[in-house]
């Protein structure tokens, strides 16, 4: 059958199609991606297609998300593979846009989300959701759509976008969407390219001792002990380097002592060169 997929790479081209399709009373998903598509990725569209009429997703290595000592230059694209891959999975059009489109040599804009911007993530990756919320805000206000859909594998990014949404008065719905993981436990990312073998089947440990960390809070044990337990488990697995383990309240995410009845356990660990994340919610 060919292929009704439609490619788009400038801003104006993008709000044309927007509104036909406006015109025509179609709603609108958007599911903003960095590319090097994965399940995870195409979890977000199978929702977006599910509950809305006409599903966007972008293509677009943000840099300012990235600091000096990380990984843009090496991170994974696939252009060719994403959109035939996009194009199976029933997208209607993929907006690609370049540097110069996103970010024109005159472009200053820049959005700080504080609190929730400024903890975990915020600490260990200065600027990381100054580059996220900025971008993300140009391409919700680029397309206008009904809702956008991100992932609960980056739940403080989900949470940084929602609280900037609301404060900036943008009219879409953020809807967050479940971990996509593989079958052993390890969430899906775009990243995990970069793992050795060895490294791929140490990096399970990530997902089984956040699991392992719930089953001991649930349990009664302090929170303290439970996360000093899990760096180790971490580390004696091979671990490198464990940024942070938190153990943080549904509602904002901020930092608890004392387990009541619901939690999320959040942790960012260095596997060699990789630095992986991923959270389990708990109760
Ligand atoms: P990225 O391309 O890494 O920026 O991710 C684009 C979107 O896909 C973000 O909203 C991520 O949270 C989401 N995502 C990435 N990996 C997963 C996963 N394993 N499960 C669910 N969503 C994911």
């Amino acid at each position: 059958m060919p292929s009704k997929i439609e490619i788009v790479r400038t801003v104006e081209k993008l709000r044309k199609k927007i509104f036909s399709w406006r015109k025509k009373g179609f709603s609108i998903g958007l599911v903003p991606t960095m590319g090097a598509l994965h399940d995870g990725h195409f979890s977000l569209v199978q929702q977006s297609i599910s509950s809305t009429d006409k599903t966007i997703t972008t293509l677009f290595v943000n840099p300012k998300q990235f600091g000096p000592n990380e990984d843009l230059i090496t991170y994974p694209t696939d252009e060719v593979a994403d959109i035939s891959a996009l194009d199976s999975q029933g997208v209607d059009m993929i907006f690609i846009p370049n540097l110069e489109e996103m970010y024109p040599v005159d472009f200053k804009t820049e959005i700080i989300v504080p609190g929730i911007g400024e903890i975990m993530e915020g600490v260990y990756r200065p600027g990381f959701f100054i580059g996220v919320a900025t971008v993300v805000a140009k391409l919700l206000i680029q397309s206008l759509p009904d809702r956008a859909f991100f992932g609960e594998k980056d739940l403080q990014q989900l949470y940084v976008i929602k609280q900037m949404v609301t404060d900036l008065d943008i009219p879409v719905e953020v809807v967050g969407c479940p971990i996509i993981r593989e079958q052993d436990g390890l969430a899906l990312s775009s990243r995990n390219i970069y793992l050795s073998k060895d490294e791929r089947l140490r990096a399970v440990e990530l997902y089984k001792t956040l699991d392992q960390i719930g089953e001991k809070i649930v349990k009664g044990e302090l929170i303290s002990s439970a996360i000093e337990e899990g760096k180790k488990r971490l580390f004696n697995s091979g671990f490198s380097k464990v940024d942070y383990i938190a153990v943080c309240e549904n509602d904002n995410l901020t930092e608890i002592e004392y387990f009541q009845s619901t939690a999320y356990v959040l942790c960012a660990a260095w596997i060699g060169r990789t630095r992986l994340i991923d959270n389990i919610r708990v109760g």
